[in-house]
């Protein structure tokens, strides 16, 4: 019975950077099930996720109190059976699991330096928790090694934007292709990643709109394109820069708009000369005649937008395929109007807030780089604390390279499962096994968690109190509908007990006041107040006035960079880290499905979502499979340089005859086994879209 629930209350959708709002309806104690309301992402829709991905947080696997590792526990490594855990773990009271976690850091820090302890937050926690956990590493240990999977996402992406945009967010929401005429989407899956934003994409064809797909898979929203340019993975940077010498050629673009708000013209029009589709068609595998006539579509079109996924991001070119999209909008003009823009999707429900609230090694909240000695002083003031490091900090996967040399010994993570997520799996679980003092907090023992010394028990999303900012700027409220089980608490609570241990005396009594305090160095929160979200539910930064809903376009009259400029900045063809040859032949590549999120903590104790999509699985195509020897069904192994794993294969004609694509939710074939670490040099983010692979019959 629908009608049979004792409360309602709304909170955001814990999952993806759309932010769909949710209407929870709590029956004794318990979500009993769930409603898409009107927020200004999702107007009522949800996806699967949303909808029946929310029994995790009543799984009796939660985490219920905490935990520390037996002195005579097992070596550590991946072999916790989460219902057979007291052969690995203790139970503790708070006080001795905090003054354990916070003493072996003490000792880590008092023989080595504070250099010694970093930390791994989080993107699926709030904007204060975030805040809170940038500012315990900043002001506790005096350095900036502290990052979070915005890392392993979008950081070539948000790099590319601040260095030719001005602000790493997006400049228009996914709503305004309401007004577009145009939309060019690569390597981004909607469909299966960001569901929601495909319903809008759905509609914007319905209406005419033409929709340009470029993606080396068939993704799903190729049946709804005008041109899918299905193209050779890796070589986004010959296929965009064709386009735009075309642009060029043809004069195409819109030289008012170069001449009034940008810079570096004549030296990236000199660069595309070298790159005449003709000659690039070898590259991308993309006949001339169709890329010349995208560059038509797009170039001409009165209002376009751009949208891009990991598939563009997660390269070691990732940050030059984002130059090349930047240039692509801004020589048409497509930017700061309505149905224009630049749109990276991000993928966790509080990555942008997370990124904006300083949860980075090189920028304190809003972007504010560490090395200014005045922005600093702004925040130690405001903290109260003393002066910390002024060099830019290790990211993610540095970090994990930094405890194999032996220069980090100590971790806080916080929600996040690096022995899941990090390319060459087998490297990083080797390095969180060699801490002297890890302490995770969770609301699982998740595949990290097994490596721990001290495990917090935490609240999950719909059991706490905080804001979170989606792929569209839109700051939203999100609230407890149900308590935590046993002694779990809220993140903050337990970051601020842990900073408490350590000495730094903070005295926040509700999240609200840590909002209050970000506002102070944070100018995007500008006229957006804890009242104001509670009241209203959502609102866009930047927002220009008390009553100002927000604005869901920016960047109409300049850009956020000195001169008001937005910037050209040539990008040239780099080959992928690792090519395929004999011993490997095939292209691996890896992604989400749409019923599981990340890496599996959640959707995997969610009952209906693992019943729909409960194995192991990678996409091949039929060809493939044939001349393997393999039905559809089968399994077979996959070996790189790095690893090996088994599991079942599906036939997929989406994916090309030389590909595999492999989804990384799964522990038991865990693709990231596999994945190549090499970074991309600006935003260090690893090429998880391309490794060499063999692929064999089990
Ligand atoms: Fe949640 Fe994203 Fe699905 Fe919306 S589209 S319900 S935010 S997973």
């Amino acid at each position: 019975d629908r009608a049979d629930f004792d409360t309602e209350v709304t909170s955001v959708c814990p999952f993806c950077g759309v932010g769909c709002q949710v209407s929870l309806k709590v029956k004794d104690g318990k979500v009993k099930y769930v409603e898409g309301i009107n927020g200004p992402a999702n107007e009522g829709r949800l996806c699967v996720k949303g909808r029946f991905g929310f029994d995790y947080i009543h799984h009796p696997h939660r985490l219920t109190k905490p935990l520390i590792r037996r002195d005579d526990a097992p070596a550590k490594g991946l072999n916790v059976d989460p219902a057979n855990w007291q052969e690995f773990f203790r139970e503790a009271t708070w006080d001795e699991a905090l003054d354990r976690a916070a003493n072996g850091w003490k000792a880590l820090t008092e023989k080595h330096g504070g250099g010694t302890v970093a930390g791994f937050g989080s993107a699926k926690c709030s904007n204060e928790e975030a805040y809170l956990f940038q500012k315990l590493i900043r002001q506790g240990f005096g350095h900036n090694n502290v990052d979070h999977c915005t890392r392993l996402c979008h950081a070539s992406s948000v790099a590319a934007l601040l260095e030719n945009v001005g602000s790493g967010a997006v400049t228009a929401s996914f709503n305004e292709v309401e007004h577009a005429d145009v939309v060019i989407l690569i390597g981004c899956n909607p469909v299966e990643n960001h569901p929601v934003a495909a319903t809008y994409f759905k509609q914007f064809t319905k209406r005419g709109g033409k929709l340009i797909v470029m993606d080396p898979r068939g993704v799903g929203l190729s049946r709804f394109a005008t041109s899918m340019l299905k193209f050779r993975p890796g070589a986004d940077v010959s296929m965009l820069n064709a386009i735009m010498h075309t642009i060029v050629e043809e004069e195409l673009y819109d030289r008012q708009y170069i001449e009034a708000y940008t810079e570096n013209w004549e030296a990236q029009k000199a660069h595309l000369a070298n790159f005449p589709p003709e000659k690039m068609e070898a590259f991308c595998g993309i006949p001339a005649a169709t890329l010349r006539q995208v560059a038509r579509d797009f170039a001409t079109a009165k209002s376009g937008m751009i949208f891009w996924g990991m598939g563009v991001s997660q390269h070691i070119h990732g940050t030059d395929n984002s130059r090349c999209l930047i240039s692509l909008a801004l020589m048409c003009g497509h930017v700061g109007r309505p149905g224009t823009g630049l749109h990276p999707l991000r993928g966790q429900n509080n990555v942008q807030g997370a990124s904006d609230a300083g949860l980075v090694p090189m920028f304190l909240p809003d972007y504010q780089t560490v090395t200014d000695d005045s922005i600093r002083r702004h925040f130690t003031t405001l903290w109260g604390s003393d002066d910390f490091s002024s060099e830019k900090g290790l990211t993610v996967t540095e970090i994990l390279d930094a405890v194999h040399a032996g220069q980090i010994k100590g971790m806080y993570i916080l929600g996040e499962n690096p022995a899941m997520s990090d390319p060459d799996l087998n490297h990083a679980r080797e390095a969180l096994a060699k801490l002297d003092t890890l302490v995770v907090q969770d609301i699982f023992l998740t595949e990290t968690a097994n490596y721990a010394d001290v495990i917090l028990p935490a609240a999950a999303f719909y059991e706490k109190n905080g804001t979170v900012t989606n792929t569209n700027r839109q700051v939203q409220m999100g609230r407890a509908a149900v308590a935590p089980p046993g002694e779990a608490r809220e993140d903050w609570a337990i970051t601020m007990a842990l900073a408490n241990r350590l000495g730094l005396g903070w005295t926040y009594s509700h999240p609200r006041e840590v909002f209050a305090e970000m506002k102070s160095g944070m100018k995007s929160l500008d006229n957006i107040t804890w009242d104001r979200l509670e009241h209203e539910g959502a609102v866009t930064y930047p927002s220009l006035s008390p009553q100002d809903p927000g604005q869901v376009i920016v960047f109409g009259s300049g850009f956020p960079r000195d001169g008001g400029r937005a910037k050209f900045t040539p990008a040239s063809i780099i080959a992928p880290a690792e090519l395929p040859d004999a011993d490997y032949p095939m292209i691996l590549t890896t992604g989400r499905q749409l019923e599981h999120w990340h890496t599996g903590s959640m959707t995997r104790r969610s009952v209906v979502l693992d019943a729909v999509e409960p194995e192991a699985n990678c996409s091949l195509h039929p060809a493939t499979l044939r001349r393997l020897g393999v039905e559809p069904g089968g399994h077979v192994r996959l070996t790189t340089r790095r690893g090996t794993i088994s599991l079942m294969a599906r036939a997929d004609r989406a994916v090309s005859e030389d590909m595999v694509f492999v989804p990384f939710a799964f522990v038991e074939a865990a693709a990231n086994v596999l994945t190549n670490p090499a970074l991309d040099p600006y935003g260090k983010i690893p090429e998880f879209k391309f490794a060499a692979v063999r692929v064999e019959r089990e």
